[in-house]
């Protein structure tokens, strides 16, 4: 069970209700860095913390290549909104 933490998406709240509800302490908020960690050693893929946050800056996988999949699956659904974004105001996109 692996988590992915969307840090463009996370607002790095110091009292993130995702990390307090996480009872092993497998995600947890440094506020060193201002950021959330995930510790897959900790995890026992209960799922809380993702139900938690309101949002969606979380997601439970089973596996690595579930995971690359999204990740994948992510990245063409945001080249292809940025690439319509910079025709409708139309600009070009570099070579
Ligand atoms: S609740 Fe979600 S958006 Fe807020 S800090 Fe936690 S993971 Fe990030
Ligand atoms: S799935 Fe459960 S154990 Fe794993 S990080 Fe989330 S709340 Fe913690």
């Amino acid at each position: 069970m692996t988590l992915y933490i969307d840090h463009e998406v996370c607002l790095r709240e110091p009292c993130c209700p995702a990390a307090e509800v996480c009872s092993t302490k497998a995600l947890v908020y440094d506020s060193r860095e201002n950021k959330l960690f995930f510790n897959v050693d900790l995890c026992n893929g209960c799922g809380q913390c993702v139900q938690k946050c309101a949002y969606n800056a979380l997601a439970l996988f089973e596996t690595a290549d579930e995971l690359t999949a999204f990740l994948t699956k992510i990245t063409k659904a945001r080249e292809t909104f940025a690439s319509k974004f910079i025709s409708l105001l139309g600009l070009k996109e570099r070579p």
